[in-house]
């Protein structure tokens, strides 16, 4: 598929990533570049492009992602010491591959959740 995200790839085992978790429906991976101590992507393995291209068959899935970023937020020691969850929606929510996922981002405080500047 020519026009296939690179998350799709990087499920497949075709290009390298540091796969954290893996299951039926969602696998997560570090972030290429982090952004914080720990910095790791949730996604489906369905490619679903954006949050608005959710349906209800989508579910299954979508929870999932909330359950798998609360083992992997205690498999890297940060449950405890609180992390941040953040999933961008298009041009505005700053989205760049459009392939839905879920950021896990903690490991140091991470101060406002936007600047009032
Ligand atoms: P977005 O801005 O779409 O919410 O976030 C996309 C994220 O994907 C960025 O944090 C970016 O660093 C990460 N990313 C983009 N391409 C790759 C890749 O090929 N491998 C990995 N591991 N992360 C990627």
């Amino acid at each position: 598929m020519a026009d296939e995200s690179i998350f799709s790839k990087i499920i497949r085992k075709e290009i390298p990533a540091e796969i954290v978790y893996q299951d039926d429906l969602v696998t997560a991976f570090r972030d290429i570049h982090p952004l914080a101590p720990t910095h790791i992507l949730i996604v489906p393995n369905k490619e679903i492009a954006t949050v608005n291209d959710t349906t209800e068959a989508d579910e299954a899935a979508l929870g999932r992602m909330f359950t798998v970023a609360a083992k992997i937020a205690r498999q890297e020691g940060v449950a405890e010491s609180g992390y941040r969850l953040i999933v961008n929606c298009g041009k505005h929510g700053g989205q760049e591959v459009m392939h839905i996922h879920m950021h896990l981002l903690g490991g140091k405080a991470l101060g406002p959740m936007l600047s009032r500047k």
